[in-house]
């Protein structure tokens, strides 16, 4: 029996990972769940699956939310802030990191600390502090297992001892595949309009908001390149990155002989968290079989970087290294976060993220301290320059 810790279990990820704990009782028990604000979805998880531990980030919600599940005749234990946050991440067997964006960079490194079974759904982390991040694994001898159903189907294509450096394991290429997302044909002309609904309405995965709009900008497969480099040793020349509308082929590695395998399934992340939870071995994950012949067709185009130009940004971002993964990741969330709440347009995300890395000097992080003031940076610039193009669009 393995305790399990779900960060972010409100969340899409969170809420899938619990799907498939509740298939296996007998092998997984749940440790403890968090989330940020969502108490009432807190609340059913920690009645239907008892955790030891619920922790909520809002400190004033987490009193109230104490004494209902007191008045409920729960006996979970309630935590609160960042502190309760990397003391359950720490303290399972086995925690899944799936709260969104940067938030998730401490209590994942928490867990990789104490050298736990780490599931990595929280790609911000591993781009924001890459080289500390798997510094940090490789001093305690944390299992990373990567929850991206991209980087989980390399994962399964790779030889076991990858880790050693792929080249040296005859890897020639490893080919990144993405949907493009829900605007891969719109005309150019009209992303100018396109609204958050419509950048949320991902053609064949349903997840958060946040990923949803970076899927639809294509900076989640930017953000998944940098992620490759570090989660495989690899460096950005390696990785070629194919538009694949159908989201049935997750990935392929292409070995020198000329061989390349593919690890394919339906576009569904309870196949990758099962496997990453059990792995090396394999357990039912709720998935239906891949039906392969109605599936028929299986497309392949190279990315379009006019259409996409966070593609380019983030491979510039990884070639580059130093602090600029984490300017680009944080000048990502703040523009997501504008164009959620309806303050920017579709296609000045990736403005705001240009200008904000033109503006940085970019440095070598020795500590965590220093890629959190790199974070805070370019924060701070991202919001400045979206409040001077809103009063500008105002005047105008
Ligand atoms: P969601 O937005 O659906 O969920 C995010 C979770 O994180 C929620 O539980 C949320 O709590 C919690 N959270 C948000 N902000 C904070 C904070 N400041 N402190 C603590 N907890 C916080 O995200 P997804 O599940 O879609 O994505 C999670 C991660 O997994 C992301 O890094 C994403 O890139 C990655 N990922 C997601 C995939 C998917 O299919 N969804 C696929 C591959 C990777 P609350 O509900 O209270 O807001």
């Amino acid at each position: 029996m393995q305790s399990v810790t779900v960060l972010g279990s409100t969340g899409s990820i969170g809420v899938s990972t619990l799907d498939v704990l509740a298939r296996h009782p007998d092998r997984y028990a749940v440790y403890a769940l968090t989330a940020n604000t969502s108490s009432d979805d807190l609340f059913s998880q920690v009645i239907e699956f008892k955790p030891q531990f619920a922790v909520l980030r809002d400190e004033g919600l987490a009193a109230k939310f104490a004494k209902r599940l007191a008045d409920a005749g729960c006996a979970t234990e309630v935590l609160s802030g960042e502190k309760g946050l990397c003391a359950v991440a720490a303290a399972a067997d086995i925690t899944m990191a799936a709260i969104v964006g940067a938030a998730g960079l401490l209590p994942t490194l928490a867990a990789v600390e104490a050298g736990k079974k780490v599931l990595l759904a929280n790609k911000e982390s591993l781009v924001m502090a890459g080289q500390l991040f798997m510094d940090a694994v490789a001093k305690s001898g944390a299992i990373l297992l990567p929850i991206d159903s991209e980087h989980n189907a390399i994962f399964q294509c790779l030889p076991l001892a990858a880790d050693e450096g792929i080249k040296a394991q005859g890897v020639k290429r490893i080919l990144l595949t993405g949907s493009g997302g829900p605007f891969r044909a719109t005309p150019i002309a009209e992303l100018a309009k396109v609204t958050p609904d419509q950048a949320c309405a991902h053609p064949n995965w349903s997840m958060g908001r946040k990923i949803s709009v970076d899927s639809a900008t294509m900076m989640n497969k930017g953000l998944e390149l940098i992620e490759a480099c570090w989660l495989f040793h690899t460096d950005p020349a390696t990785i070629e990155i194919i538009v694949h509308p159908q989201s049935v082929i997750h990935s392929m590695v292409e070995y020198v002989d000329g061989s390349v395998l593919a690890q394919l399934g339906n576009p569904d992340m309870r196949t990758p968290i099962a496997h990453a939870l059990a792995w090396p071995e394999r357990i039912y994950s709720g998935v239906s079989s891949l039906d392969i012949i109605s599936q028929a067709r299986l497309d392949f185009e190279a990315p379009d970087e006019d259409r996409f130009p966070c593609l380019r940004l983030a491979r510039e971002a990884a070639i580059r290294g130093g602090t600029a993964p984490a300017v680009l990741n944080a000048a990502n969330e703040i523009a997501v976060a504008a164009f959620l709440d309806g303050e920017l347009a579709f296609v000045d995300i990736a403005k705001v993220i240009a200008d904000v890395m033109a503006q940085t000097s970019i440095g070598e992080p020795q500590s965590l301290r220093d890629v959190q003031s790199a974070d805070s940076e370019a924060r701070l610039l991202a919001s400045d320059i979206i409040s001077a193009k809103t009063q500008a669009q105002y005047v105008i």
